[in-house]
């Protein structure tokens, strides 16, 4: 018989790994508690993720299910094993919160909470009508459910660090089979009645063991997910000028790892003009927010793979890789004139801040950054000592 086949496969699991269901059950336990710790600890350094913490209260509602269901091991009484399922099915439902939180960074309380209602439902009505075996089949498809949805969830969202959520999500997609071993394995055993006896199966121990791993597993690598996250924050910041949002020199000299640019590139460095006495008399905040304004007029130029660069101070650099001279001196020309007419209010008074232009073009092959830039600075030199407020050009000699 099936049933009996069954038990003999629980026989030969226990038989082969010396575990019983309670000695799983307490594995599956600890793990979710060193698991809560890891997120506790991770969650305390960075207080801004908000999602570890709810992960760790995922957990810790995990941990409150597998105590009432060891209970439940002892009293074959469906109220409990319903509290149990209820716990287990409203823990997966707030980690697809926890998902979200990680994704989008809110908490979708009105999603999870009809998640939770729609999982709690058919556990508590037939759990109800006295159908225990039925409840328990409903905690299990349930939670196969939710951690599939979890998981299917967690694969789209996998661009982001895709070793470690795919694994999160092959993990979810684990446990949640493991579940759909479980409701097989009930229905085959005792579909709407328990008749006293706790479902004790190969597919309950297996699910445990699958817990375990799984737990454990999710633990380490929503870890390595957020230590990535924060990794490239900092790389991030690093590259980018915290007053403007362009990006900074380091940024620029990265762009090009071999120090060479591309032949033909074109490179604009801009100065503004007389910026020292334009702080003196109105202060440094609106001279803040001169280098703001400046720094969106080139972004607004750019196109394709061009970049808008701080250089430092009131230095900027546009850096243009498929360009022509020609083109190159209309673009600066055509920023140098727009800052020129734009006005600054301060105190109701309209300010003027100009701004002086260098052009270079990397007319041969195999020309440095370094060197593009020192032609650029040559011909900025040009324009500041002509009178500022204009744009100037290297000759092809000039160096
Ligand atoms: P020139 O026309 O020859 O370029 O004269 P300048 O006054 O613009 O040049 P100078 O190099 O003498 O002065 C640059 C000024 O830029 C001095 C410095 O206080 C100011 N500056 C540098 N960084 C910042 C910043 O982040 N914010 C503000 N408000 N001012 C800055
Ligand atoms: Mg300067
Ligand atoms: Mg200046």
């Amino acid at each position: 018989m099936a049933g009996d086949r069954v038990r003999f496969d629980a026989n030969q699991i226990r038989w082969h790994m010396g575990f019983d269901y309670n000695s799983l059950l307490m594995a599956s336990g600890a793990a979710g508690v060193a698991l809560c710790f890891t997120l506790m600890s991770s969650w305390l350094r960075e207080r801004g993720s908000t999602f570890l913490l709810t992960w760790a209260a995922c957990i810790a509602i995990i941990i409150a299910a597998i105590v009432v269901f060891s209970v439940f091991h002892s009293t074959v009484n469906v109220w409990h094993s319903m509290l149990a399922g209820v716990l287990l099915t409203s823990a997966f439902a707030i980690s697809y919160g926890g998902f979200t939180q990680f994704s989008t960074g809110r908490f979708e309380t009105g999603r999870v909470a009809v998640l939770a209602l729609i999982s709690a439902a058919p556990i508590a009505v037939s759990a109800a009508l006295g159908l225990d075996g039925l409840s328990f089949l409903f905690i299990n498809l349930m939670s196969a459910l939710l951690l599939g949805f979890c998981g299917h969830q967690y694969w789209t969202a996998r661009a982001e660090s895709p070793g470690p959520i795919t694994a999160i999500a092959a993990l979810h997609a684990m446990l949640a089979v493991s579940y759909v071993f479980c409701v097989f394995a009930i229905a085959v055993e005792t579909p709407l009645y328990l008749h006293g006896q706790v479902p004790d199966n190969w597919a309950e121990a297996l699910n445990l063991m699958v817990s375990v791993i799984a737990l454990t597993g999710i633990g380490g690598l929503f870890v390595t997910v957020h230590q990535e996250r924060i990794s490239r924050r900092h790389r991030h910041a690093s590259l980018i000028d915290p007053l403007t949002g362009l990006s900074n020199r380091r940024a620029l000299f990265e762009r090009f790892p071999e120090g060479q640019v591309p032949q033909g590139a074109g490179l604009i460095v801009f100065d503004l003009d007389d910026f020292k006495g334009l702080n003196d008399r109105y202060g440094h905040g609106f001279g803040d927010m001169v280098l703001r304004g400046f720094a969106r007029m080139l972004e607004d130029n750019c196109r394709g793979e061009d970049m808008a660069v701080r250089l430092g101070g009131e230095e900027f650099v546009l850096v243009l890789p498929e360009s022509s001279a020609s083109h190159a001196l209309a673009l600066a020309e055509r920023i140098r004139s727009a800052m020129g007419r734009s006005t600054h209010a301060i105190d109701g008074e309209p300010v003027i801040c100009t701004v002086s232009a260098g052009v270079a073009v990397a007319e041969k092959p195999g020309l440095s950054l370094d060197t593009l830039i020192r032609k650029a600075d040559n011909a900025l030199y040009l324009s500041k000592r002509s009178g500022r407020n204009r744009v100037s050009q290297t000759t092809s000699s000039a160096a």
